[in-house]
Order: structure tokens, then sequence, then C-alpha cells
């Protein structure tokens, strides 16, 4: 039951270092955008809703998460955290 509680309790912790890191990527894109917009970047437009897997990875820490066939596996864990 411990060791159950604690997995769910990581588990927890990957969901929610996800969706930091999801948020502060599309804030970034999102800046990005609002400042192109200015000069009516046409082809940037697709670019920013398009998040792969590998782009997500280089938001964490090394060694935080890792990408194998398109989804983001928890590297401590080895759980799949999203699929894409
Ligand atoms: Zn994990």
């Amino acid at each position: 039951m411990d060791h159950s509680q604690k997995q769910f309790d990581h588990r927890l912790q990957d969901v929610v270092s996800f969706v930091i890191a999801e948020t502060n990527m599309i804030m970034d894109k999102f800046v990005v955008k609002t400042q192109s917009a200015s000069t009516k970047a046409k082809t940037q437009s697709h670019l920013a809703v398009n998040i792969t897997a590998n782009d997500r990875t280089r938001k964490y820490p090394p060694g935080t998460f890792h990408v194998e066939d398109g989804m983001l596996f928890c590297s401590s864990c080895n759980m799949v955290i999203d699929h894409v």
C-alpha cells in the first residue's frame, strides 16, 4: 500500500511538471506568435500548435523525461506521461 502510494505521488509529480512545462511552452509560442503577428508571418501560425514530444523533453532537465515511439516517458519510473 505504501509503495503504490509513493508511486502514485511520483506519477502525480510527473503530470504536474508536465503540465507546467506544457503551459510554459504554450506561453512561449503565444509570445512569439503575437510578436510576429505585426509582421504578418503566415507560415509560422501552423508551428504554434505543432508541439512534438521531442520539443517537450527539451523543456525538462536531462534524464527527467524521454521520448519513445512519439510518446513521452518519465525516465525514473519509465511510464508514459503523454500520448502524442
Ligand atoms: Zn515518473
